[in-house]
Parts: structure tokens; sequence; C-alpha cells
């Protein structure tokens, strides 16, 4: 594989392009990122990636780098020069490259790094045969509305869902969902759908605003509260969404079968009210 990808303002070889060993992405996870997918080679949901992305930077005072009023004309480049289709764009920024301190350097150059992936989302297995999790103790930071590149405990949390055999994992503290390890968490209880509600906890998604107002104007009912992990284990249905996974069913927690072990209904919608509004929407 050798794809083009883009660095401080230089479209390159993925195998030329190099970060400094002192660049504090690498050295602090001093870095935000965003991942904006891509459907019929069309860049879905850009402008919401993009106003979080700058409230992450401003969260963190992180100066925005050159160039970031250009970032569509950069995201469409890419797409177009790697011939993507279906996927997404990785956008990560950091602090820049200074010597190791843990005082923030005042005058660094922001670090910007994007390159695309190819992934399938309309045919993932997973949608079809809807995903198995098991729940594991939150231990990331408390600011996970900000969109850090601080991803080891998700990691970690990913690695132990493979080993128990299963496909992803849901963080509980203080006995409640936060939200899956890359994705927002959701259950049905008699048609009403029930999410986490907004805060430091978990991350703002930018598929769960849209799919919560599709959901409402589909006249179905939202509650955004807190919800245990034997509240899901006896819902109706269950199921993820993230820019990656879109709308994508749960049908186990933690071994308790939902719905039968098939996907439900209700995910199924609002997958199908997503995919048709992205491929309207996409730019
Ligand atoms: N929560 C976490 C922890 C995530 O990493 C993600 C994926 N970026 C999401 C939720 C979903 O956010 P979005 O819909 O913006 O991809």
């Amino acid at each position: 594989m050798n794809r083009t990808v883009y660095l401080n303002g230089e479209y390159l070889p993925e195998d030329e392009a190099k970060v400094s060993i002192f660049d504090r992405g690498f050295l602090m996870a001093d870095a935000v990122y965003e991942v904006v997918s891509v459907l019929d080679g069309k860049l879905l949901e850009f402008s919401g990636h993009i106003k979080r992305l700058e409230r992450s930077l401003g969260e963190l005072d992180m100066a925005k780098p050159k160039n970031f009023d250009n970032l569509l004309d950069i995201h469409r480049t890419l797409v177009a020069r790697n011939n993507v289709q279906e996927g997404g764009v990785y956008l990560q920024i950091t602090r820049g490259v200074a010597d190791r301190d843990f005082v923030y350097p005042k005058d660094a150059e922001p670090t910007l790094v994007m390159f695309t992936q190819e992934r399938p989302i309309i045919e993932s297995p997973a949608a079809k045969t809807g995903m198995r999790i098991i729940s594991t103790e939150d231990l990331r930071w408390g600011r996970r509305d900000i969109k850090t590149v601080q991803l080891l405990y998700p990691s970690m949390a990913k690695m132990m869902a493979k080993a128990a055999g299963v496909d992803d994992a849901w963080l509980v503290e203080d006995g409640f969902v936060t939200e899956g390890t890359s994705n927002n968490a959701y259950i049905v209880k008699d048609g009403k759908i029930i999410t986490r509600s907004l805060s430091h906890d978990i991350l703002h998604g930018i598929t769960r605003a849209s799919v919560l107002r599709y959901a409402a104007e589909a006249q179905m009912i939202v509650e955004e509260r807190n919800f245990t992990i034997e509240e899901a284990q006896s819902a109706d249905e269950a199921f993820i969404t993230s820019a990656s996974a879109f709308v994508t069913p749960v049908i186990e927690v933690d071994g308790a079968k939902l719905g039968g072990g098939t996907p439900g209904p209700v995910a199924g919608r609002l997958r199908e009210i997503y995919i048709e509004e992205s491929r309207k929407a996409g730019i």
C-alpha cells in the first residue's frame, strides 16, 4: 500500500511522511483528532466534525494549524488522490514540536497529519449480525468530551473484548454505562431509545446528534439518561453509533442475549435512515 498522505502543507507518499521524535503528540499524547467518514467518495458530516475539532483545540488552548481553513479542500484532495469510495479520513493535530517539558510551549507550530483509510461501511459484517459486547470499568480521564489521542485504555478494553471472544466493550462508571470504547451506546425498551446525556463523561458524537434528530423526526421517543448494564441486559434491543460504524446493532451484553440474539427493528430502521440521509448530504 502506498497512500498519499498529508503532513504540514505537503502531500507525500506515506513512507516519506515523518514527524519529529520531539512532537508533543508522540511524547505527551498532546493531540486531538477527528475521523470523517467517506461514502460514495463523499465526505459525511464534515462541518460537525470540524466544529468539534475547533472545540477540542479551544478546550486545550491549542493553536489551529496553518491551512485550517483549507481542511475541506485537503480532505477532498486526499479522497480523490487515493480513490477512496468507502472508508474515512483521519486527521490529527498536535501542539507541535518542543523539547520535552510538562509546561506547554507557547509558540510551537501545530503539526497537522491526515490520511485516508478504506473500509466497508454499508456491508460491514457487524451491521448484519449485530455485535456482542462485554462491560468493563471506565478508567479513562475525566474530559472525554475532548477528542484527544489518549486511546490506550479504549485500546485495552477492545483487547479485553477480543480476549473474551466478543466484538467490543461498553465502559461503566459509578454503575452506569458511559459509552462504548469508540462509539456512543443506546438501549431500546418498549419503543423508547435511551442514551446517556451529554457531559464531560462522554464524547459528543456527531453521529449521535444526527441519529437523535432523525429519531425525533420519525416520531420515536428518546430519553437522555443514565442506564446500567442490568437494564441493558433486559432491554428489547441495543445499538451503537459512530462515524465509522453509523448505527450498528448490539445483540449481546455480558452474555445476555437481547431480542433473541438478532438485530432489532429500531436499530435497523435508524441505520437505514442514517445511510439514506448520508447519501443525500455527503459533500
Ligand atoms: N465515543 C467515543 C469514545 C468515540 O471514540 C467515538 C468515535 N469517535 C464516538 C463516541 C462516536 O463519535 P462520532 O459519532 O462523532 O464518531
